[in-house]
């Protein structure tokens, strides 16, 4: 089997070896004759953006999970699957865990300056409802972590598809209502752009926090803004932008209801991706059901 691997430079020696090692029968080549390859490997930054001389490629596998950089590709018409990682799904359920966690104890409350605040007691998680938008492989681990702490969850999904354990709707005004907490893990679709504006952010209840690690396109940031100025918002974090990196200029690097962390909630790992790539590799060889395959129509 011959695979093309096209990713950001640094990539190929992240990748390659566990690649390698995960599927032995696999020739993992960075250039060559496109008629040749098999199947390419694929994360935004290589140089691939022609599919169509790959015509003899059964599967293009992605490395991130969001694919909105591929899916309006005109030249890709080979299946596209994007990538399910067990280490991602787990380090974004930490990120998410983490900063649910600060603004649930009230982390920045407790200044260093002399001042006994005694004056509020955090609530037990069980008394502190938290949403989750997108109850894909990102939010229902996120979801597992935060009802293992005791956290009532509900998730909001384009289906509305029960999840064990999670109030599951697809109302978004329903999903927003009861939400301290709101976190955003839905991809970049032509649907999801700005269904974070002002009027949704205006049926969250006076002192949510917002935290959007899935993509920026989803929130208006100027609503946000206004949002957090009027004090109807407690604090954004922010882990991804219309633009990144994002600009020095940018008011969200300077307003104190803001947090901007750099795209970091989670990353895909290559110990634990590997072994999933071999697997749908070889299910496109063999004609075997290829896994988390993207659905053009819907964009995710
Ligand atoms: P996924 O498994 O494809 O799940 C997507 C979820 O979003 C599904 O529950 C889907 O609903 C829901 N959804 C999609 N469009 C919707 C709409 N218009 N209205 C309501 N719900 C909608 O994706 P995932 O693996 O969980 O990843 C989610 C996103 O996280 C990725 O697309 C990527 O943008 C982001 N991400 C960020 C980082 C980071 O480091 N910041 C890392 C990895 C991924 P259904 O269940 O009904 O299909």
């Amino acid at each position: 089997m011959r695979v093309r691997f096209s990713a950001r430079p640094q990539a190929w020696d992240e990748w390659a070896p566990a690649l390698r090692a995960a599927c032995p029968e696999m020739v993992l080549e960075r250039g060559g004759d496109p008629a040749a390859f098999d199947a390419i490997i694929y994360a935004p930054g290589g140089d691939i953006e022609d599919f169509a001389p790959y015509r003899n490629t059964r599967l293009v596998q992605s490395l991130w999970a969001g694919v909105e950089r591929i899916v309006t590709n005109q030249t890709l018409t080979q299946p596209l699957a994007r990538m399910v990682d067990p280490g991602l799904a787990a380090g974004m359920a930490e990120y998410c865990t983490g900063w649910t966690m600060r603004a649930h104890l009230g982390m920045d409350r407790y200044a260093q300056d002399g001042i006994w605040r005694n004056g509020q007691i955090p609530p037990l998680a069980a008394e502190r409802p938290v949403t989750i938008l997108g109850m894909g492989e990102l939010g229902r681990a996120t979801a597992r972590h935060l009802r293992a702490i005791g956290f009532p969850v509900t998730g909001f999904s384009r289906s509305g598809h029960p999840v064990e354990g999670v109030a599951v709707t697809s109302d978004l005004p329903t999903a927003l209502a009861q939400a301290q907490i709101l976190i955003a893990l839905l991809p970049d679709t032509p649907d999801t752009r700005n269904l974070m504006d002002a009027a949704s952010l205006g049926l969250l209840p006076k002192g949510a926090w917002l935290i959007n690690p899935g993509r920026g396109t989803l929130i208006d940031d100027h609503a946000l803004l206004d949002a957090l100025d009027a004090g109807h918002l407690a604090h954004a974090v922010l882990d991804v932008f219309r633009t990144e990196p994002l600009p020095p200029d940018h008011p969200f690097w300077h307003h104190a209801g803001v947090t901007v962390t750099p795209h970091i909630a989670a990353e895909t790992r290559p110990e634990t991706a590997a072994p999933v790539v071999a697997a749908n590799l070889r299910a496109a060889m063999s004609g075997g059901p290829i896994s988390c395959l993207v659905d053009r129509s819907r964009g995710y």
